[in-house]
């Protein structure tokens, strides 16, 4: 496969960029790469600088569940660019999205629009703290929020890629009212709640684990966080932001029967541009700024191209259930097939899925939370990662990430992409 313009444009990179990058784990680095430069993408392709076209499975991290460059997003996009890029002032878009939102989730009556999922999450905690009055809060180890300072403790994806336990540059300070719990624990969160129940304002969970792999939540474990936060005054957040209207149209809480007090997005509610929004009881929501002391603000927040191309993917998907259809019966087909996969050539690894989201881990044992994700053999990943890509298979470079389904995705893609895997695990046992 020819990568020069890539290898050229990656040389240069470095020397402006940090690593090259604008976020760390697309360096490629942990899996001995030079990271191909994407010049386009369409439906479930990419194609990178020097021409060469994979079949995509990352999907912008999520984003893109109906695939890329779709004509009702861009044309929407294209007539919003036209009316202004930015206002910095009200507009109607904000308000069917919000509109939307709250149509789509149950737990949610108001919403505010911010840019990232980092900032979503950061101003969630910061709401959740002002409607309390109290300051810890409780995450798990692997989940990742996002990079705002008080977040970046046993982080997952990039910062669990780089092995990077804490951040440097976080003082102190800024994680002392950070508890943490390993992932699927819920004694652990008991013994929390015990030693600092009146002081805990919320803890915030991914609904499925997909930031250190995929780590399914145990039978109990999100409704035990539920009761708890019920118990104890605390608030439960849900960050939702790979999870939302991905797993259904009212995302995990939907998927899994429970409703949080406050819940995080990002992703998908941008269609492929720059978004993140928080959202939850109406009580909650009116602690913020103007209405009330807890302040959060945003120069392009609300932004109408963004909420252009957003809007439109989320009324696709609300209008659309058999997309959720879809996206079960190819997760099934490519997960179960990985899992098929690994039974017939007796490979000693584990598969964790849910509906369009997996991943395969390679370790033995059982994969339930970070200690257990860690266990996983990164060089074997890593040179699975090397030969699905030099085979037109573009997979998310780390072992501690999902695989993203979208609807545009076949069954005979899937069945290609599982071929290519068999043709490279026969090859190695
Ligand atoms: N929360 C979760 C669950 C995420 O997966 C991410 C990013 O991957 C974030 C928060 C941070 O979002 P962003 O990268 O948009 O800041």
């Amino acid at each position: 496969m020819e990568t020069t313009r890539s290898e050229q444009l990656f040389k240069k990179a470095v020397d402006l960029i940090p690593g090259g990058v604008n976020s760390p784990v697309r360096a490629f680095g942990n899996v001995g790469m030079t990271p191909r430069f994407i010049a386009s993408a369409s439906g479930v392709y990419l194609t990178d600088a020097d021409g060469n076209k994979y079949l995509d499975y990352v999907g912008s991290w999520g984003p893109m569940i109906l695939g890329h460059t779709r004509e009702d997003v861009l044309e929407k996009v294209f007539e919003a660019c036209k009316k202004g890029l930015s206002f910095g002032a009200a507009t109607e878009a904000e308000v069917e999205m919000a509109e939307l939102i709250c149509s789509m989730v149950p737990s949610i009556e108001m919403v505010r629009m911010v840019n990232s999922g980092t900032e979503a999450v950061m101003s969630a905690i910061r709401a959740a703290r002002g409607y309390t009055g109290r300051n810890k809060i409780i995450k798990f180890e692997g989940c990742y929020h996002g990079h705002s300072d008080a977040l970046l403790v046993k982080a997952g994806s990039g910062v669990m890629t780089a092995g990077v336990p804490d951040s440097s540059g976080v003082p102190a300070g800024a994680t002392e009212d950070t508890l943490l719990a390993p992932y699927n624990d819920l004694e652990a969160v008991e013994r929390l709640f015990d030693t600092w129940g009146s002081g805990i304002a919320a803890v915030i969970v991914e609904p499925v684990g997909a930031n250190m792999g995929v780590v399914p939540p145990k039978k109990d474990f999100l409704e035990g966080l539920r009761r708890l936060c019920t118990e104890n005054g605390s608030l439960l957040i849900f960050d939702e932001v790979i999870t939302g209207f991905r797993l259904a149209r009212g995302g995990a809480q939907e998927y899994f029967g429970i409703q949080a007090d406050l819940t995080t997005y990002g992703k998908i509610i941008g269609g492929g541009m720059p978004v993140g929004a928080y959202g939850g009881r109406r009580d909650i929501m009116e602690v913020v700024s103007p209405v009330g002391q807890v302040y959060q603000a945003g120069t392009l927040s609300g932004n109408p191209v963004a909420m252009a191309a957003g809007l439109t993917q989320l009324r696709y998907l609300n209008a659309h259930p058999e997309v959720y259809t879809h996206l079960e019966a190819l997760g099934e087909r490519l997960y179960g097939g990985m899992e098929k996969l690994c039974q017939e050539l007796k490979l000693p690894y584990q598969i964790n899925h849910v509906g369009s989201l997996g991943c395969m881990f390679f370790t033995e044992q059982p994969v339930v939370d970070y200690t257990s994700a860690k266990s996983s053999d990164t060089k074997a990943f890593a040179a699975y990662f090397r030969y699905m890509l030099d085979h037109g298979i573009y997979l998310a470079s780390s072992q501690f990430e999902a695989m993203f389904l979208s609807d545009a995705h076949t069954d005979e893609q899937v069945d290609e992409t599982l071929s290519i895997m068999r043709n490279y695990f026969e090859k190695t046992v």
